[in-house]
């Protein structure tokens, strides 16, 4: 990936950062950004320790200027972009439907959805100029199947999984790929909020026996933006310890 530039979004933190490590250790440019900039500057620092380049753009995927202007400055500062990851998520409140806080669906569906619309909107016209581009949306198991007390985040993440396979149908034969790679529960912060018993019992839903780490997930989607990956595209792609195998 030498000379090539990537996007991550919600980089600075969890299976965003380790994409970013993944990508620099390929030897790409790495745009970093996230809304905390303190996460977002320690990976560019870890980046550019490691004899890579990257910078860090504060971009809050919620607001399309924001999102258009992280792919405008990419391509200002580093001539190109080659591969992007639409990480960037929230996991919004807990309830059941009918007790669900609105204010809560809307950021969840602003963030996890509406973001990874308004990211490839603005990242395609800059990889249609290269005549090539992949770009992996990072959704989840819950793109998949349900989860009682997540309705907004399990419609967000299936909403990207049908975006994703759009995307892929419109653009491909303009040399752009697409795909969704799924996590199921990864340790990161996202699951600070659960207790030990919650963890406990997540671990039990995965039949390898444990949560996953982000770099398992670096490591496919970073697979994913390669020449390796050439014919795969719409594709969603688990990575899940076989959760969806139950
Ligand atoms: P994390 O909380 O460690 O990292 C998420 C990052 O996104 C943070 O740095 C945060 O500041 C940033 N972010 C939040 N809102 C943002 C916004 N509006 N604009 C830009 N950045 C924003 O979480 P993670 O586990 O690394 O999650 C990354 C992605 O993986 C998310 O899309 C999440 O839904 C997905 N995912 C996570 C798991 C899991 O179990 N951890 C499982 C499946 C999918």
């Amino acid at each position: 990936m030498k000379n090539k530039v990537a996007i991550v979004t919600g980089a600075g933190s969890g299976i965003g950062r380790e994409v970013a490590l993944a990508f620099a250790a390929k030897g790409a440019n790495v745009v970093v950004s996230d809304v905390d900039d303190q996460g977002g500057n320690e990976t560019v620092e870890m980046i550019n320790k490691s004899g890579s380049k990257a910078i860090y753009v504060h971009c809050d995927v919620s607001k399309e200027e924001e999102c258009k202007a992280l792919a405008d400055v990419t391509v200002e500062k580093f001539g190109r972009l080659d591969y992007a990851c639409n990480n960037a998520g929230i996991s919004g409140a807990q309830a059941p439907v009918a007790e669900y806080p609105t204010e809560s669906w809307h950021q969840v569906i602003n963030v996890n959805l509406n973001g990874v619309f308004y990211c490839m909107k603005h990242q395609i016209p800059h990889m249609l100029k290269n005549g090539n581009g992949a770009i992996v949306n990072i959704g989840s198991i819950l793109s998949k199947v349900g989860f009682p007390t997540a309705s907004a985040y399990v419609a967000a993440k299936h909403g990207v999984d049908g975006l994703t396979k759009n995307a892929a149908m419109e653009y491909g034969a303009q040399g752009i790929r697409v795909n969704n790679v799924g996590p199921a529960f990864i340790k990161t912060p996202l699951l600070n909020a659960l207790d030990d018993d919650t963890l406990n019992y997540l671990e039990t839903q995965h039949p390898i026996g444990r949560l996953g780490k982000p770099e398992e997930v670096a490591t496919l989607v970073v697979w994913a933006c390669s020449d390796e990956a050439s014919f795969v595209t719409g594709a969603y792609l688990p990575v899940d310890g076989a959760y969806l195998a139950r």
